[in-house]
């Protein structure tokens, strides 16, 4: 089963696409964590995204593009994977297309997390409260100014992307202000359908 979960930040795509990964066995492949990792490690890849990301912006087509490429030739992906903030743009939804397609794979769902544009600034000042009384480190884009910057990235460049999945016959909506479990609930039904059909 290869999956993509689309939707604003804070609306939950990490925490479902997890729950997901460990149900179905297969691996969670976000590009967010992976850039992370990469700033964390000083890499190439990590030094041309760190301030591009601490201040909410998006990391180039090609860098991402080249990190998943790398990642879905990967034993572990033959099963298939779960996309969680890849693509975010129309030309990395090309890009993926290309890829698959030269593997003679295709993609078998899309799935929307709808959210109120309101509720994402609290959900956001939440989960870095939250990580704080933990005792964890608060992400560099988690506060109000590299929001707002993350946000117009999601109007401008991501949201044309639940067009671009409807055109094409994949894209499934769930309501993603629903508690954690009925999301998930929502989530399974829509998989179901698909591995049905
Ligand atoms: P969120 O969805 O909560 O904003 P992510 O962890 O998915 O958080 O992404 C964090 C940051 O990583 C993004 O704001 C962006 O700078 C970078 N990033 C992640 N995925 C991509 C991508 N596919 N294209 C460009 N930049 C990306």
């Amino acid at each position: 089963m290869r999956l993509i979960l689309l939707g604003p930040p804070g609306a939950g795509k990490g925490t479902q696409s997890q729950i997901i990964a460990e149900k179905c066995g297969i691996p969670q492949l976000s590009t967010g964590d992976m850039l992370r990792a990469a700033v964390k490690a000083g890499s190439p890849v990590g030094l041309k995204a760190k301030e591009i990301m601490a201040a909410g912006g998006l990391v180039p087509d090609e860098v991402v593009v080249g990190i998943i490429a790398e990642r879905i030739s990967e034993p572990d992906c033959v099963r298939g994977f779960i996309l969680d903030g890849f693509p975010r743009t129309l030309p990395q939804a090309a890009a993926l297309d290309a890829l698959l397609k030269s593997k003679s794979l295709k993609m078998d769902c899309v799935i929307e997390l709808k959210v109120d544009d309101a509720i994402l600034a609290s959900r956001i000042e939440t989960r870095a409260r939250e990580t704080l009384a933990a005792g964890g480190t608060v992400r560099a884009d988690d506060n109000a100014e590299a929001l707002k910057t993350r946000l117009m990235a999601y109007y401008r460049e991501t949201a044309p992307l639940t067009g671009y999945y409807f055109a094409h016959g994949l894209l499934k909506t769930v309501d993603g202000m629903a508690p954690i479990g009925e999301v998930t609930g929502q989530i399974d039904d829509v998989l179901g359908l698909v591995q049905a059909g």
